[in-house]
């Protein structure tokens, strides 16, 4: 039942917004700028004083005791799998519900990616996913906290403590969040974040690994800095040209100026996650009556941090397929993704481990059904309003049945 002027934007009709909202945006004041500025100005550009501040204001804010600063969040869940001696021989389970990366990090050290399926309300690995995937071979569990909400971490510990697995959080998607009300980036033995654009925080690229482990902490800052045992400044202030390599590493160092810049930006998470929360409330209202718009479930333990705010549309109501939903939401200016095609359908993966369609089954019948949400601190009321108009229109316009897909109370279709 299209409403006057209601043609979609796809089809010729005016769109829900003129300019294009993304799904995800960094925020960035002058404030931050500036600190970045003075830090050009100084005398280290790199290996300097920001990056051990960075690292303490970062492990104090998630409740660790050590946190390793790196050039990406591919780089951090590299030194989190060389740290743990995760190597040839070894499998770790990852969930097929993630970014490429928290798999390729597998890969990077030799070992083998085993992909589990995911919970089909949350789409998060959970105990009983893991446990049908253990094997002699297995060393670690990587959790992955898809679109923010963390996983249950008691039941993922009590499976790893049985096995004499190590317990590693991808938490790429979820600082700020928190677990029976402990931070995210204290819930596993080594946690791994990004700081890439559309993260909560930023870098520009840039990542951290957190954990209470000192050794660990060690081995994994000689890992992003070659291998060498003494940085460049502390050979400064012993006054010694003397260093060793003690194992193969890599430049995976964060500069001063994008740690400074992480510090100013650390400062104002705590605000943007509870935007983000709020922006996830509004929505949650927005799609509650509908039948076609179904947003992932939510566990009541948890504070979820809304990287992404994911709905599954139920496809079956509508006269469309998800890619037609997909372009059509596009040319409303409204900025939706896909997160994510689920790893082991890669060619790589296909290729290099014999993976493919039928391993993972709930992530893969998801996939054909979720869509992302723009989220963000920056976004504004009107923004999200915007969104919800747009998504309700599309849903409209396709609706398999006049007026059934959304009859169920809503009034923004009746
Ligand atoms: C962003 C992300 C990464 C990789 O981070 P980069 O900083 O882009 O290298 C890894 N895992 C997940 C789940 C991510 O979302």
């Amino acid at each position: 039942m299209n409403k006057p002027g209601e043609r979609l934007a796809l089809h010729g009709g005016l769109p829900t917004r003129e300019a294009a909202l993304p799904y995800g945006r960094q925020c960035l004041d002058d404030d931050d700028i500036a600190a970045v500025v003075n830090v050009l100005r100084s005398d280290w550009l790199t290996c300097g004083p920001k990056v051990a501040e960075f690292e303490r204001g970062f492990a104090d804010f998630v409740g660790a005791d050590e946190a390793v600063s790196v050039s990406s969040g591919t780089a951090a869940l590299h030194a989190a799998m060389y740290g743990m001696s995760i190597g040839p021989g070894d499998e770790v389970i990852v969930p097929a519900m993630t970014f490429a990366a928290s798999a390729n990090a597998v890969v990077f050290q030799g070992a083998t990616p085993v992909f589990a399926d995911v919970d089909p309300d949350t789409l998060l690995l959970g105990p009983t996913q893991v446990l049908g995937k253990i094997t002699p071979r297995t060393k670690a569990i990587m959790a992955v906290d898809y679109a923010g909400q963390p996983c249950e971490y008691d039941a993922l510990r009590a499976v790893a403590d049985r096995y004499g697995l190590a317990l590693i959080a991808d938490s790429c998607h979820s600082l700020g969040g928190s677990y029976k009300g402990r931070p995210v980036g204290s819930l596993a033995d080594v946690s791994v974040f990004s700081f890439h654009p559309v993260k909560h925080i930023t870098t520009g690229e840039g990542g951290m690994v957190t954990t209470n482990d000192a050794a660990l902490a060690n081995r994994m800052r000689c890992f992003r800095n070659h291998g060498i045992t003494a940085d460049f400044r502390q050979r400064e202030q012993q006054g010694s040209w003397f260093y060793e390599i003690v194992d193969l590493g890599y430049n995976y160092r964060l500069t001063d100026f994008q740690c400074v810049l992480g510090m100013s930006q650390l400062r104002k998470l705590p605000g943007w996650v509870r935007r983000r929360q709020q922006i996830a409330r509004q929505y949650d209202a927005a799609f509650s009556a509908c039948p076609v718009i179904n947003p992932l479930g939510g566990r009541q333990e948890v504070s979820h941090a809304y990287h992404l705010y994911v709905v599954r549309l139920d496809l079956s109501r509508l006269n469309a397929t998800r890619a037609e939903v997909f372009a059509a939401l596009r040319a409303e200016g409204v900025g939706v993704n896909v997160h994510y095609i689920p790893v082991h359908l890669h060619p790589f993966y296909r290729n290099r481990f014999g993976t493919g369609p039928g391993l993972c089954e709930v992530a893969e019948s998801a996939y054909e059904q979720i869509v992302t949400l723009p989220v963000f601190p920056g976004m504004t009321n009107a923004d999200v309003a915007d969104v919800v108009s747009g998504l309700c229109k599309v849903v409209r316009a396709w609706a398999a049945e006049e007026r059934r897909a959304c009859q169920q109370g809503c009034s923004r279709c009746n």
